[in-house]
């Protein structure tokens, strides 16, 4: 028999893809499944970005490009610094096949076997696997509910010993909860007593709600820019998940690194992706279109947590950022709903998906076990639908 490699062995799935795979499988077997499973906008991508892809094909833009992207960078350094004041030479930023991809490569290119690396906890299911995939280890850094999902500098400082990278992720998937500025100052201040590296995702930089500002972590100190790693994508601020295209930025060094890696492993970015995503970047009608998409999924984010904290024995801290609701339903563990007993958060996940036909991520792949990620990237219709159907299911 095959016997696959030790590295992969330790990986484990996505868990978020395997609940919308098990709930698309329900809709094609005729089963009326509400999906809140998924972690992408439900719009289309604006047409001005798809006419620039398809006249990028067109005009025979088909070839390799240079291997960390083409006049994009500049686009990329102009947008980060008139928006996040953070002064990136083209040189200093890597085009990659999505957000998920600069990430797994620039763990790749930092982590030595063994060495730690800080992630918050509730944390993005990819993190820990791509940590352990560089050979690093993650170490993790607590802050449930009763913490409203954010860490304290102090954690930060008692574990920064061995670690050598931080991980900072506002506003932030699975909780959809975003720092303050002067939130991420405090962590900010807490690093530079460190020796600590950052990398900042900052994928839901557009999709934030209420009085809270968007900062990138870097623009917080000078000293910062030299060690963090900005992490960006078009996928979530364009509705543009299925085109696979990010970006890191920050030290040269790093950023040679990750081409360096690229050569041998993806090349380039895809060409006429490229020229859609410097539409994106420089087209005057992509900030009305990106805001039309923003205050849609504040008005959802608002309705669909008033709904969950009305529910008896749910618990939901309001989003402000990105498009999840992150509540805590472990008052229902003991109980058997339909006919699934349920203990824990996978269990009540498969009793929303088996008997309520509600489709929803168990939190324990997030690393907390007491909640459900539900996601409001979906219709005012279907969520009222769905939680209507949690209501009954989860009524005494
Ligand atoms: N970071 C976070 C926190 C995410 O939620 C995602 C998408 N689920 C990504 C990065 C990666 O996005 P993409 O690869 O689609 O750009």
């Amino acid at each position: 028999m095959t016997r696959l490699s030790e590295r992969i062995s330790s990986v484990r799935p996505s868990a978020t893809i395997a609940v919308t795979s098990r709930a698309k499988q329900m809709q094609a077997e005729g089963i009326d499944v509400v999906s809140f499973g998924a972690g992408e906008p439900d719009f289309d991508t604006p047409e001005f970005i798809k006419a620039a892809a398809v006249a990028a094909l067109d005009a025979g833009d088909t070839k390799y490009t240079p291997k960390q992207g083409n006049a994009l960078k500049q686009a990329i350094a102009d947008k980060l610094a008139s928006e996040n004041n953070l002064p990136y030479a083209p040189d200093q930023i890597a085009v990659t096949f999505g957000g998920k991809h600069a990430l797994y490569d620039a763990f790749q290119v930092l982590l030595d076997p063994g060495q730690k690396v800080l992630i918050p906890s509730p944390y993005w299911v990819s993190y820990p696997e791509m940590v352990k995939l560089a050979g690093g280890e993650p170490v993790f850094l607590p802050a449930g509910p009763e913490d409203g999902f954010k860490i304290k500098p102090q954690q930060i400082l008692d574990a920064a010993g061995e670690a050598k990278i931080l991980v900072v992720n506002s506003p932030a998937n699975p909780t959809g909860v975003s720092y303050t500025p002067e939130e991420l100052q405090a962590i900010a201040e807490a690093v530079l007593q460190t020796d600590l590296m950052v990398f900042s995702d900052e994928i839901y930089e557009k999709l934030i709600y209420g009085q809270t500002r968007f900062v990138s972590f870097a623009s917080l100190d000078k000293r910062l820019m030299e060690r963090t790693v900005t992490f960006n994508g078009l996928a979530k601020t364009f509705a543009m998940t299925g085109w696979r295209i990010g970006w890191a930025a920050g030290p040269k060094k790093v950023i040679k690194g990750i081409g360096s890696l690229m050569s041998h492993e993806t090349t380039n970015p895809v060409s006429f992706v490229q020229a859609a995503a410097l539409a994106a970047y420089t087209c005057p009608q992509a900030a009305k279109a990106v805001e039309t998409m923003r205050e849609e999924f504040e008005k959802r984010g608002l309705h669909m947590a008033k709904r969950l904290n009305a529910i008896d024995g749910v618990s939901c801290v309001q989003p402000t950022g990105a498009f999840y609701c992150f509540p805590d339903i472990s008052t229902h563990y003991g109980r058997t709903l339909g006919n699934v007993k349920v203990s824990d958060s996978l269990t009540f996940a498969q009793a929303a998906l088996e008997t309520a036909n509600v489709a929803l991520v168990p939190g324990v792949a997030f690393g907390e076990d007491r909640c459900v990620r539900l996601s409001f990237a979906t219709s005012m219709e279907q969520i009222d639908k769905g939680l209507d159907r949690l209501e009954q299911l989860l009524a005494r």
